[in-house]
């Protein structure tokens, strides 16, 4: 059920039954040599519109810009400032809360949103903004997490993760003809956090952060992605129970 195909007279009638929308929010930002540059909304868009789908809930059209400066020093990554994200989060839920939504869930892939997702939620409610607003991750579930690491194990690493590229090669396979598939070492430096574009790049030159992305196929992206629809599934029939305020 995706917003950007309806009228807005199917949005009228979805109100009249329901008060959730799911927005898919990710990067734009390197994924290694392995990976692709759209990785983390890729993966967080087809989960969302997976369990829209499922559930009959409305999926908005995705944010698939998102907070990434430390990738700034690799060709193609394009990140907003904290403050945009902010700016953004605030204005999209205000849109939707206008409208009579009051259950606004915004489904990650990139864990540098989620700081300024929940800030822009708290600074909503310090506005008295009436609803709920939540941000869950796709691999937000010990059943997600022990599933990338079973299959992985200290191989999955930090970033251009072997489970995100999974994903992506079970989402949109063809694209990965082009793509490195080399074996490489695994390396674990130590290294403080956050980092800028250039500290990122030195420490992980070739951008993957202690993972080895060329163990990702296809068949393991579709387990993934089962076990994070699932994961998903439950959690907004939870939310769905909540007595809004
Ligand atoms: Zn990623």
């Amino acid at each position: 059920m995706l917003l950007e195909n309806l009228a807005y007279t199917e949005v009228e009638d979805y109100l009249k039954k329901k008060d959730i929308v799911l927005i898919p929010i990710g990067s734009v930002e390197q994924h290694s040599p392995y990976g692709l540059i759209g990785t983390d909304f890729i993966i967080s868009e087809a989960v969302a519109r997976a369990v829209g789908e499922a559930m009959t809930i409305l999926v908005a059209p995705t944010i698939a810009y998102g907070v990434s400066p430390h990738h700034m020093a690799f060709k193609g990554t394009v990140s907003l400032n904290p403050n945009t994200m902010m700016g953004v989060i605030s204005d999209i839920v205000q849109s939707f809360v206008a409208h009579g939504f009051k259950r606004i869930l915004f489904v990650n892939g990139h864990g540098g949103n989620i700081t300024p997702l929940k800030t822009a939620f708290k600074q909503l409610k310090a506005e008295n903004i009436p609803g709920y607003f939540d941000v869950i991750s796709w691999y937000d579930s010990n059943k997600v997490r022990k599933a990338c690491k079973d299959a992985f194990r200290d191989k999955e690493g930090r970033h251009a993760t072997p489970s995100e590229v999974s994903l992506t090669k079970f989402t949109r396979p063809a694209e990965f003809a082009t793509k490195a598939v080399d074996q490489k070492t695994v390396a674990k430096p130590k290294y403080y956090w956050p980092l800028s574009g250039e500290e990122m790049r030195s420490v992980f030159p070739d951008g993957r952060m202690e993972s080895a992305p060329w163990l990702a196929t296809e068949e393991k992206g579709r387990l993934i992605m089962a076990k994070a629809v699932e994961a998903l599934e439950k959690k907004i029939k939870e939310i769905i129970k909540l007595k809004i305020l």
